[in-house]
């Protein structure tokens, strides 16, 4: 198996080194870039799966380089997770719609970082054959049933395809309105309140299993399926 390639979008060079020295530690294969041009540059000769790009960098925001990417047909599998020393709940929306996969606020931990980078790496590949398996959750796509730690959760059909469209999604907020798009199809009408409606269901039926802390709310954003503490 090859390593997962990794480009490290940051003007701050001792942050850039700090991140490449833990990601290379943890077995990645690293790619640094100081500014757009260069990330751009390496983006398509290095095809690498997986970006973590700054806020604020010299040449262009990393929320515009983002966008950029997220639009272009070439890099619709890059993961993108955004790096930022913003805090605010308006800037983690923004960055979300434009098209990151993920949001690390600075400081983090090494720690922190690489859990977020597993599980948006995860996110593609979780899927083997028809059972998907998060945590102590398993999903039986064939038989459309799920249980966790082999007990058998009973879902109706609207929790059991949200729940498996956020674990096949693992670690990615999706908003209430890209929820009702996913799982319940563009042209379907109904109010975005259905959804926390069925995810409160889902809660519910999972918290049964005490597994309920895998459907996380994050605040003015929406909801995500993940292994990590809220
Ligand atoms: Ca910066």
């Amino acid at each position: 198996m090859t390593n997962s390639k990794i480009l490290i979008v940051e003007d701050e060079r001792a942050i850039r080194e700090m991140i490449a020295f833990h990601l290379s530690r943890a077995g990645y294969d690293t790619l640094e870039a100081e500014d757009c041009r260069e990330a751009r540059q390496l983006l398509a000769d290095e095809r690498p799966e997986l970006a973590l790009i700054d806020w604020m960098l010299p040449d262009m925001s990393g929320l515009e380089l983002t966008r950029l990417l997220k639009r272009d047909k070439e890099f619709e599998d890059l993961a993108v997770i955004m790096l930022t020393a913003r805090a605010d709940e308006h800037d983690k929306v923004t960055g979300l719609e434009g098209g990151a996969d993920d949001y690390v606020t600075k400081p983090f931990s090494p720690r922190e970082l690489l859990a977020r980078i597993k599980a948006v790496l995860r996110r593609s590949g979780s899927v083997e054959g028809e059972i998907v398996t998060s945590g102590d959750i398993e999903l039986d796509a064939a038989a459309h049933r799920v249980s966790v730690k082999g007990r058998e959760v009973h879902l109706g059909p609207t929790e059991y395809r949200l729940l498996k469209f956020l674990m096949t999604h693992a670690g990615r907020v999706y908003s209430r309105n890209q929820l009702l798009d996913r799982v319940w199809g563009a042209n379907v009408y109904v109010e975005e309140r259905t959804v926390d409606v069925h995810v409160r269901r889902l809660r519910k039926a999972l918290t049964a299993h005490s597994a309920e802390h895998y459907i996380q709310t994050v605040r003015g954003a929406g909801y995500r399926f993940s292994l990590l503490d809220a």
